[in-house]
């Protein structure tokens, strides 16, 4: 941390912001420059010190933080993009990986279905929810286990690893024995508990941005999980809440070049929720791939008008294959593959 004194700042008060850094048990670097001073703060852990501690005192102007409050998320810990594989799929790479499903697993034949269309077209992974975090406690709350079991035979038949929510400590081991990745979802971004354990587990972690969450929250999120030891983490811009009513979800397309910068996390964008409409899905998958992700998430539904949930943001069988044949030019420009 940087502490800029004011201009003209009185020797006593540098002299007691000193002290303090020393109470705190860090290192100063003083810097006297000729109309003001500069004090720096040196030491591990610098995130733990209250920035307001100083911003209070006599003489300072202001501080800025010099290192992330995240640290095994950041790209200093890792210049290199975290190549995350699944079953032989890897995300992070060159190719950009495309996880296409249903939003909820509704039966077996609709899982089976969609899982052998998404596969035809180029899809790689299958999405579908068991476990749904509903904004209601009277809409369909998911299959449970038996949504898991249709996964599981949709990934036997196509090949395609399975990912699906997990929304409690609870379900961990279960959804474990079925799943290839865990997701995290936007109700659950700041659910530290959660994060906590499947920093213990042993297989990939898909962590959404929350629905109005800070790009550092949800790299803080991710820390928790690379903190407890599991280092495969992607992340997830699935549109964030705005004033703007007219969409479900406001798409933020800035997050995805600025996590680049920031993390050598795998980038995934859902135009799904982040947008709540079909038809905006496909325009929204190829600026996200055109900005730089290294996944995307979509919802396809063999007749999204009957979907049991999230029928209004599904592709139609027929539409996800219209997506991956237009991708395919996009992706190529940026120099990717789909
Ligand atoms: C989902 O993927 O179906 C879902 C519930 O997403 P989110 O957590 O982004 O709302
Ligand atoms: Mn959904």
């Amino acid at each position: 941390m940087i502490i800029v004194m004011k201009q003209g700042a009185e020797q006593k008060d540098i002299e007691a912001v000193v002290k303090r850094v020393e109470e705190l048990g860090k290192k100063v670097h003083l810097s006297r420059g000729e109309a003001r001073t500069i004090i720096g703060v040196i030491g591990a852990d610098e995130h733990m010190i209250q920035q307001t501690t100083f911003e209070v005192m006599d003489g300072v102007e202001k501080t800025m933080r010099v290192m992330q409050p995240y640290k095994l998320a950041s790209r200093d810990f890792s210049h290199q993009t975290t190549l995350i594989d699944v079953n032989g799929v890897q995300i992070g790479g060159k190719k950009v990986i495309v996880m296409a499903g249903p939003c909820s697993v509704e039966g077996r034949e609709m899982i089976l279905e969609t899982a052998h269309a998404i596969k035809e077209a180029g899809g790689t992974i299958l999405r579908g929810g068991a476990f749904k975090p509903r904004s209601s406690p009277y809409s369909f709350q998911g299959l449970g286990e038996e949504g898991l079991r249709y996964l599981a035979e949709a990934r036997e038949q196509t090949g395609l690893p399975i990912i699906t929510e997990v929304m409690s400590t609870d379900d961990i081991e279960l959804i474990g024995e079925y799943t290839d990745i865990f997701q995290v979802g936007a109700r659950n971004t700041q659910n530290y508990s959660l994060l906590k354990a499947l920093g213990k587990v042993k297989k990939p972690v898909f962590l959404k941005r929350g629905i109005s969450g800070k790009i550092e929250e949800l790299l803080m999120s991710a820390e928790y999980i690379l903190s407890g030891g599991n280092m495969q983490v992607m992340l997830c811009e699935r549109g964030i809440r705005t004033y703007e009513t007219a969409t479900r979800n406001t798409f933020d397309i800035n997050a995805i070049p600025l996590l680049k910068e920031l993390t050598h996390l795998p980038i995934v964008s859902d135009p799904a929720h982040g947008t709540g409409m079909s038809n905006l899905v496909s325009p929204i998958a190829k600026a996200a791939v055109a900005a730089g992700t290294d996944a995307l998430m979509v919802e396809v539904h063999p007749d999204p008008k009957r979907a049991w949930s999230d029928g209004a943001q599904s592709l139609t069988l027929e539409k996800f294959k219209q997506l991956m044949d237009e991708l395919k030019p996009v992706a190529a420009a940026v120099g990717r593959e789909i």
